[in-house]
Order: C-alpha cells, then sequence, then structure tokens
C-alpha cells in the first residue's frame, strides 16, 4: 500500500503570487493556499519525496517528518530543487548521505546548480551530502519501485513516474505516444494542470481533461496550479472524479 501526500500543489510562483496576489483564487478559502509542488510516498518502510520545493521545510514541518530515504528529482526547474538546501540538516550527524535519482539529462543539470552539496570542499564543516543515483528506466528505492518516463515540458524535458496503478507526471505540457500508453490503467493519477489558458510548457484543463478522458484513471488529482484555478470552481465543475489537490492532502492507494 502506498500513502501519497501532496506536500505543494502551487506553480513556480505559488499561491498568492508576489505583485499579482490571488488571481481568480478566493482568498478565503485555506485550500486556496499552495506552495510549490513535492510530494511524499510512503510505504511502511521508505519514505521516498518527489521534488524539492522552495518550500520544503515549511512542507515537511507542516506534513511530514525528517526521515527522507531519497528524493526523485522530476526536473531542474528551481521550484522542484531548491529544497536541497533545505534537506542538509536532515543529514547532520547521521553519517549517511542523502540519496538523490533522476534521468541523466536532469542529474547533470543538478550537479551544475548545486555544485556545493555533491563536491568535497576539504572543510568539515561544509561536507558533501549528497549522492548522485542516474536511473533509466526503472527505479528502485527502498521498497518502492517503479518506472519513470521523459516528458515534454516545452522547453526541455521532465521526467513522468509510475508505481504500480499510480502515476505522478507533473511539468509536462505533451507526451510522446509510446509514454502516453505507459499511463493507462491507472488507480490514481496526480497530474500538472497550470492554467485554463494553454500554455508552452504546461498542461491546461482542457489538455488534461482531454488526458483523463482517453485514459480513464479512476481518479485524477489536479496538481501545480496557478492563481487561475481556484479550489472550489473546480470542485463545482469538474467531472466527479477529478478533483483539485490542496497542500496535505493525502491519498492512500
Ligand atoms: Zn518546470
Amino acid at each position: 500500500m502506498l500513502k501519497v501526500t501532496i506536500l505543494g500543489c502551487g506553480a513556480s510562483g505559488g499561491v498568492p503570487l508576489l505583485k499579482y496576489g490571488w488571481g481568480q483564487c478566493d482568498p478565503n478559502n485555506p485550500k486556496n493556499r499552495r506552495t510549490r509542488s513535492s510530494i511524499m510516498i510512503e510505504t511502511e518502510k521508505t519514505k521516498l519525496l518527489v521534488d524539492m520545493s522552495p518550500d520544503l521545510r515549511q512542507q515537511l514541518l507542516r506534513f511530514g517528518s525528517s526521515q527522507v530515504d531519497g528524493v526523485f528529482v522530476t526536473h531542474e526547474h528551481y521550484d522542484h530543487t531548491n529544497g536541497i538546501n533545505e534537506l542538509r540538516p536532515v543529514y547532520f550527524g547521521t553519517g549517511k548521505s542523502l540519496q538523490i535519482y533522476a534521468k541523466d539529462y536532469v542529474m547533470r543539470s543538478i550537479q551544475k546548480m548545486f555544485y556545493y552539496v555533491f563536491e568535497d570542499s576539504g572543510r568539515d564543516l561544509y561536507k558533501p551530502y549528497v549522492e548522485a543515483n542516474v536511473v533509466e528506466d526503472e527505479f528502485v528505492i527502498g521498497d518502492i519501485s517503479g518506472i519513470c518516463f521523459e516528458q515534454n515540458h516545452g522547453y526541455l524535458k521532465s521526467t513522468g513516474l509510475r508505481i504500480g496503478d499510480f502515476a505522478y507526471t507533473t511539468d509536462v505540457v505533451s507526451f510522446e505516444k509510446d509514454t502516453f500508453e505507459k499511463l493507462r490503467g491507472l488507480d490514481t493519477w496526480i497530474v500538472g494542470c497550470l492554467s485554463r489558458d494553454k500554455k508552452p510548457t504546461h498542461a491546461n484543463l482542457d489538455t488534461v481533461l482531454q488526458w483523463v478522458c482517453e485514459l480513464k484513471p479512476r481518479q485524477t488529482y489536479l496538481t501545480h496550479m496557478s492563481v487561475d484555478l481556484d479550489h472550489d470552481s473546480l470542485r463545482a465543475n469538474l467531472p466527479q472524479n477529478i478533483f483539485p489537490a490542496y497542500d496535505g492532502l493525502q491519498v492512500t492507494i
């Protein structure tokens, strides 16, 4: 059994957005306050974090714990990686390294951006605490195993994950045909849905609805949502098995 906690379901700027505020979102609904996207996938033995939101410290304090057995990184954008720095205290004094998993095209970027957490500077105070694990099409992290696949994120590639009948595919604007086929027969799908308008880098609501119509997962949760998407308006208008996520939502598969 998997327990998935949506630590954050907001787009890169979060909701409310600096300068622009709440947009179409009702500021009085706490479910509209969205931190940047991360999820925790858990079995009894393993806690696998997917992405390292810049809000990760607050997310783990609020919904999680300090146990992180591995981190899968979907892509290098700052809203999915900047929390790498927040994990440092988790590894203080443990003698163990944080295990990061990503496709080679993602890992190269992470190692460039955050070189100081991978390299030994020779100073005792700041030892490297991160170990890179490049994954191909399948991964095993603790007792969690799954497949991962390339996604089109506009100007770069991101990675989607499927673990049994659960899939997490954020920051995707389109799928290649063979990748799309990997998403058939899902029980629970968490999928990135940025806005109502079409965007070059993210699926919008119409696109996600078309995908769901084709793939027919039992239930679908929208994540990575901007100020364009109000929680209650979505609840009132979406088909019965499609839900907007909110920070702290837990799903058991
Ligand atoms: Zn992105």
